[in-house]
């Protein structure tokens, strides 16, 4: 496994719609083990595919419980509403508010292409949207409320 380049924002692969996972494959698996080291070295809680420049629909996501993996994710139902600073490893340094659904149940498949569902709240939930927001090439500075700050101006107490 190995730590993959981040693309930052302003770079047109984070801007592309990307493609459905048809099949498992060794490319595939090892993709998705790099993008969690990637994650984990950069301190991130979510990381999607287009962030290291493959344009597929896969999402790793680890907010500290448990490492989730979602293969062609389909937001099924939100609920709620949770407004706070969200952040991303396209732009390092940087946050600004956004207001997401507090709940959120997706469907996916796993890394042996198994359907699973996965319910989030709060940060997970936050998480989910951010990402798979990203597998459309939306960026979560479209949908920030005011300014993007710099992560130095930040109050200490977040959300
Ligand atoms: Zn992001």
């Amino acid at each position: 496994m190995a730590i993959r380049n981040v693309r930052i924002q302003g770079d047109p692969v984070l801007e592309k719609k990307c493609r459905e996972v048809k099949e498992m494959t060794p490319r595939i698996r090892a993709l998705i083990g790099d993008m969690f080291d990637t994650m984990y070295e950069e301190n991130g809680v979510g990381l999607a595919a287009p962030q290291v420049g493959i344009l597929k629909r896969i999402v790793v996501i680890d907010t500290g419980e448990d490492p989730h993996v979602l293969i062609n994710p389909v937001i099924e139902e939100t609920d709620g509403e949770q407004r706070g600073y969200e952040g991303c490893l396209s732009l390092p340094g940087k946050s600004g508010i956004v207001t997401r659904p507090n709940y959120v149940r997706v469907r996916a498949m796993d890394e042996t292409m198994k359907e699973y569902v996965l319910e989030g709240t709060e940060l997970l939930a936050r998480a989910i949207c951010h990402e798979c927001d990203h597998l459309e090439g939306v960026m979560y500075t479209k949908l920030v409320e005011g300014r993007i700050y710099d992560n130095s101006e930040l109050p200490e107490e977040e959300e």
